[in-house]
């Protein structure tokens, strides 16, 4: 029996195949990334689907006959279809049902993964196996028996906004300063405190012990957060496990219930889990101890979030009959990647040493690429993408990963102006949203009455009486008269259709007529002011007020800050149009939305797990990656170095780091050295391309040439002479005359020269890098570019901006 099964699993190695059959008791596979710890696991829960337990015993099953094992006995080597179908019957010893096995993953994606994946070779049954989350798998439970604890089973969950408000809502009936008591950090408070399932009591019982006055106060804010929370049947995120381990705490039967109905429990990604996740995992696994756990101590990255790496190095202890299985062969990255990898965790002292190997070959070296600012980064990213595609890849290899959500705005710009199909994990896309939609609608027909669809988005928005009905006959008014709906409303007590609408719409009329005459004497921002007042939509979220109505409003706000960022960035073009252009190129610009083929652009917390043919990793630059608070903070640093470690070996194939010498975030300028992790890749692994030499005299002022195509130069001859421009080799670049006299903001500005040259008319045939052949349809200028659209004919219509694009096409 168990040559039988070890040969359905012949695709691992005898480490994994080991892991996958080791299916009772508790069980720690501790190893590096990309060892196929998920792929283990996941072939574990196809062996006890499929084989049932023990299969590293030689059980079968009671009415197996004589004939039966005399077949077993001589199980072929290569084995029909027929022959494996009767064995794995043969073979099933006390075989799980699905919804015996649940396996917690670290995201609803690999949850689903999981599933696709049994699906493919067990068919429908695997849709019973609780593959989820921490959190869903709570939920679920919770739904189930939280009345036990006083709440209503139809709870509602509360996301980290809500939660914010609720908070904001309590300072304001306590009369305390958010500025004392600053919502983010009140709500890091509790959650730490659930983290580590602390009661009220407790927290206020710390409180007092501490003699800390603010403790003191968060004690009862939280207090009276909870009881909010309690009143309006809701959950905060923290709650929804919390409440799950005082459950099976408090209510002996729930939890028998679940200790015999989970034979099998399995979790991913151990080594992030913090006390409470861990309370929960023994809890569910107390009946059975069928307990297996999947991790990497070199990869834990929560620990802002209370995750705690003992739990894992503690698993020995905590199950002293656990059996523990190491990986050690790497099977996702060459060996350039792996051994540069290798060597930034090194420099970590806390860590239970391991060494990968590979043998997928040595493969590229890592490629280092400094650049002059964030700008020239996220286009150089692009730029080389566009290189790949062009070379054969699929954009779909790819991922763009940084550190910190704020630094996706460059990448995402860089992408829609080069016609870069993308898609952003986990981040919120802030111009997707109905309010931001909704306002910007307002801005156009503001700007242009005639523009009749986002009239028609705003005109009943909020509710005026102007119905479906009233606008269909507008409709047809307008096209029978070939003229624009504003121009029919304006005049509607001159159609008789219209009548009983009449003095809506003429009020409608009236109010984008008033507002167009404020507009021609207000600043921009202050014109935004009178809009969001004026036309009722503020005040309509206002009246609403109930959670999601103050997050819109919040939006609706944070709409005036990119026209505050558009005023700085070009004050002399500081009009309304000038604005609308601005934001055209984020919402006119091709929307990939359904597309598959796409780059992926997230958070190295969020690419946990993944794996990608082509990684870059932008902002390796001290003070982002580590970041600031590591600086003097040696266990922050090793967290920041794992996360570094997380990162690079996402790569399969291709890895390319990248940093900026001057980079602007939040608003603020500065300076960054290069990150220590680069340093810390041995010279062997990789290439450092543009490494910066120490600065002489005038080059400050230099650098400001024209961004990537000097920085190509940048460690080159022809940038050490300091000034003589013309001397090096193929990457210098000669600075226009006339560039010498002008200030920084502008050069920055027309940063790519070859992109200008490039004359485009309607009708001009063009090559591009990656999308082919193709025949441009239109040329529109837009502030000091060009927004082109191009028929490929490969790849189909595409909308591109000139000054970035330009660079990749003839
Ligand atoms: P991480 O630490 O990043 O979560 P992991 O240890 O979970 O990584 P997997 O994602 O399971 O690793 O596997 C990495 C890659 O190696 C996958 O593409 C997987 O298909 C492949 N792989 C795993 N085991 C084998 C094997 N025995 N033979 C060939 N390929 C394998
Ligand atoms: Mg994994």
């Amino acid at each position: 029996r168990k040559a039988v099964i070890a040969q359905d699993l012949q695709r691992l190695n005898p480490m994994q195949r080991q892991a996958a059959m080791t299916t009772e008791g508790p069980l720690l596979l501790l190893a590096g990334a990309g060892s196929g710890k998920t792929t283990v696991l996941i072939q574990r829960v196809y062996n006890l689907l499929t084989y049932g337990r023990g299969s590293d015993s030689d059980e079968v099953p009671v009415w197996a006959t004589e004939e039966d094992l005399q077949f077993l006995e001589s199980f072929p080597a290569r084995p029909t279809e027929e022959d494996v179908r009767r064995a794995r019957h043969l073979c099933a010893v006390d075989v799980p049902r699905p919804w015996e096995i649940i396996a917690i993953t670290f995201t609803n994606k690999a949850a689903g993964e999981l599933k696709d994946r049994l699906a493919a070779r067990l068919g429908p049954d695997a849709n019973d196996i609780w593959a989820s989350t921490f959190h869903s798998a709570c939920v679920r439970i919770l739904r189930r028996d939280i009345d036990r604890l006083g709440f209503d089973k139809d709870f509602t969950i509360y996301d980290t906004d809500d939660s914010k408000r609720v908070i904001k809502d309590v300072l304001k009936e306590k009369h305390l300063d958010e500025k004392t008591y600053p919502p983010r950090s009140v709500l890091a408070a509790i959650s730490h405190s659930k983290d580590q399932y602390e009661s009220i009591e407790d927290f206020a019982k710390r409180a007092e012990a501490a003699n800390d006055w603010r403790m003191k106060d968060y004690a009862r804010i939280y207090a009276a957060y909870e009881k909010r929370l309690r009143t309006a049947n809701a959950l905060d995120f923290d709650d929804i496990i919390f409440h799950t381990v005082t459950l099976l705490q408090q209510e002996p039967e729930v939890l028998d219930y679940y200790q015999r109905k989970f034979r099998y429990v399995l979790v991913d990604e151990y080594q992030d889990t913090n006390h409470l996740q861990y309370l929960l995992t023994s809890l569910l696994a107390g009946g059975y101890q069928n307990l297996c756990v999947v991790g990497d101590d070199d990869q834990s990255i929560y620990r802002f979030r209370g995750a705690n790496i003992e739990n894992i190095l503690n698993f020995e202890e905590q199950y002293p009959k656990a059996r523990t299985i190491r990986l050690e062969q790497n099977y996702r990255s060459t060996q350039n990647i792996l051994d540069a990898a290798n060597a930034v965790i090194r420099n970590n002292q806390g860590r239970k040493g391991k060494t990968l190997w590979t043998d997928n070959g040595g493969g590229d070296v890592v490629t280092i690429k400094t650049t002059f600012n964030e700008s020239d980064e996220a286009n150089y990213v692009a730029g080389d993408i566009l290189m790949g595609v062009n070379r054969g890849r699929s954009f779909r290899d790819t991922a763009v990963l940084y550190r910190m959500n704020a630094q996706s705005n460059q990448l995402e710009y860089a992408m829609k102006r080069n016609g870069i199909p993308y898609k952003v994990v986990g981040g919120m896309k802030f111009f997707d949203r109905a309010e931001v939609k909704d306002m910007l609608a307002y801005l156009c027909v503001l700007n242009n009455p005639l523009d009749d669809l986002r009239l028609r988005r705003v005109i009943n928005n909020p509710p005026r009486g102007i119905g479906a009905t009233t606008l269909d006959k507008v409709g047809a008014l307008a096209e029978s008269q070939g003229a624009s709906l504003y121009e029919i409303i304006r005049n509607a007590d001159l159609f008789p259709e219209l009548k009983s609408a009449a003095s809506k719409l003429l009020k409608f009329a009236d109010l984008i007529d008033g507002l167009r005459r404020e507009g021609t004497e207000l600043a921009l921002p202050e014109f935004y002011d009178a809009v969001c007042d004026q036309t009722g939509y503020v005040r309509a979220l206002e009246e609403k007020n109930d959670m999601e109505s103050r997050g819109r409003i919040e939006n609706v706000q944070e709409l005036k800050s990119n026209i505050l960022g558009f005023l700085e960035q070009d004050p002399e073009d500081a009009t309304l149009s000038g604005f609308l252009n601005e934001i055209a190129l984020y919402t006119d610009l091709d929307s990939v939305e359904g597309s598959d083929d796409c780059v992926t652009l997230m958070t190295i917390h969020s690419a946990k797990g993944l794996e990608f043919p082509v990684v870059y990793v932008v902002g390796m630059e001290e003070g982002i990656f580590p970041g600031s608070s590591a600086q003097y903070d040696q266990e922050e640093l090793e967290e920041e170095r794992r996360l570094c470690y997380v990162a690079m070996t996402r790569a399969k194939e291709k890895l390319i780091l990248t940093n900026c010498r001057q980079r602007m975030l939040y608003g603020r300028t500065s300076s960054n050295r290069a990150s220590r992790f680069l340093d810390e890749i041995p010279e062997e692994n990789m290439r450092w391309e543009s490494k910066p030499e120490p600065r002489f005299g005038g080059m400050e002022h230099d650098s400001t040439f024209g961004g990537d195509r000097y920085e190509e130069g940048w460690g080159g001859a022809s940038a050490r002479t300091g000034g003589s421009w013309s001397s090096g080799g193929v990457h210098s670049y000669r600075a226009p005359a006339h560039a010498a006299q002008r200030p920084l903001q502008s050069l920055q500005k027309n940063a790519a020269p070859a992109a200008t040259l490039l004359q485009l008319q309607q009708g001009d045939m063009v090559e591009h890098t990656a999308f082919g052949k193709g025949m441009v349809l239109s040329v529109r200028p837009m502030g000091g570019d060009a927004l082109v659209e191009v028929a490929f004919d490969n790849v189909g219509k595409k909308k591109l901006m000139l000054k970035s694009a330009g660079a990749h096409m003839r």
